[in-house]
């Protein structure tokens, strides 16, 4: 077990614990946090699988529990859900000196931590992050949100958690392809930032990739020193937060091109297409050794993740660059980018020649 500490200027630190098996003692490490009482929210596949283990632990522990499980997915980061969720809450009769647990992936923890932030103005959540993307990524840094029709994450709010737990057992009964989606954050942490950290990922760690939990422990643990490193540094993404970005300008233009419902490919299929177009485009401008993009792709794929355009689908150049350019990360109508001068070295590129994009992007294979 490997206790990791959040820290910032702006924010009460907490600790993000990594281990096996934290679900049985999950209790003992909420109860000191509430007067006794708890609500957990979860989705209703996630609630099934480990709902009773936590409740049973929590309940050992001396807390009152009961579960609202939403609908499974996407669709329950909405307006609809929030409200559904904050009149359970009200119901439960939770005061400000209770908690909510979030026991799901990065939809349950978004939409659990948004109500938690609401809740009376605001009472402590804890996470349990049950997929990879939320263990390495979502539970950690306080980002909470739903969406609305006009767009993904637009109404939400900073709320830190109080605690993290991280069980790598949870991820037993993760399908392989939320795994390997995770594991795009995964690949991407390296990327920025961790040239070693990548070493191991393309070598001994690749077995994370297939739900080995040896190796799924290491890269949670890396993961989250190293989001919660730059989390500290700058909790509302004023400036070096944004390299957490690396694929997701690219990525998004992806996702929002093929429409999310279809689901045809999961977030961090689309990330990891995303950083190999972000270093293939770094090279371009010579800006990073061809080398590195060649072997970060070779990586990537190994992990049996996309860095090709032609495997997600058909696109046009032009319906590209303008979601790119409409992602609420572009400034004043200039394209801002987490480029790469190699691996491990992310950095943030504002001011980016659109006219030079779309060329790349006819030459990755998108119609002109
Ligand atoms: P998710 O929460 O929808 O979970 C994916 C699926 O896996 C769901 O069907 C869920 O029921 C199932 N599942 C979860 N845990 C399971 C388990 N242990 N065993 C079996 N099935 C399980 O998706 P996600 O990929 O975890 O999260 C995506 C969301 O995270 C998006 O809404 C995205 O915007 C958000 N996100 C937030 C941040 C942040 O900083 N707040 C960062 C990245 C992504």
């Amino acid at each position: 077990m490997t206790i990791i500490p959040v820290s910032g200027q702006a924010f009460a630190p907490y600790d993000v614990v990594v281990g096996r098996g934290l679900l049985a003692s999950a209790g003992e490490r909420i109860a000191p946090l509430t007067r006794g009482r708890t609500v957990i929210i979860s989705d209703r596949t996630v609630a099934d699988l480990h709902g009773p283990a936590l409740a049973r632990s929590l309940e050992a522990a001396g807390v009152q529990t009961q579960i609202v499980a939403v609908p499974p997915g996407e669709g329950s980061k909405s307006f609809a859900e929030l409200e559904r969720v904050l009149d359970r809450l009200l119901e439960a009769g939770l005061d400000r000196k209770d908690v909510v647990v979030a026991l799901g992936g990065g939809v349950v923890g978004d939409l659990a931590g948004l109500a938690a932030a609401l809740y009376m103005r605001g009472i402590d959540f804890v996470q349990v992050p049950t997929t990879l993307l939320a263990q390495v990524d979502s539970s950690v840094g306080g980002k909470t949100a739903i969406d609305t029709p006009r767009g993904k994450n637009l109404v939400g709010a900073f709320h830190q958690p109080r605690l993290v737990l991280a069980d790598i057992d949870v991820l037993a009964t993760l399908p392989a392809q939320q795994v390997r989606s995770g594991w795009a954050e995964v690949l991407k942490h390296g990327l920025i930032c961790d040239a070693p950290f990548f070493d191991w990922l393309a070598g001994p760690g690749a077995a994370g990739a297939k739900g080995d939990p040896a190796a799924l422990e290491w890269a949670v643990i890396r993961s989250v020193e190293i989001k919660s490193a730059v989390v500290g540094e700058d909790e509302k993404e004023a400036g070096r937060r944004a390299l957490l970005n690396l694929g997701h300008t690219f990525g998004h233009a992806i996702e929002t091109a093929l429409g999310f419902e279809e689901a045809a490919l999961a977030h961090g299929e689309a990330v990891a297409l995303g950083c190999a177009l972000a270093l293939r485009y770094s090279v371009r401008e010579g800006l990073c050794p061809a080398a590195d993009a060649e072997r970060a792709e070779a990586v990537i794929a190994a992990a049996g993740l996309p860095t090709r355009l032609s495997q997600a689908g058909t696109f046009g150049a032009d319906q590209l660059l303008a979601l790119m350019a409409g992602d609420k990360k572009a400034e004043g109508g200039a394209l801002t980018l987490i480029l790469a001068r190699g691996i491990g070295q992310a950095f943030v590129a504002k001011g980016v020649d659109a006219a030079s994009v779309r060329s790349f992007l006819i030459e990755e294979g998108a119609k002109a």
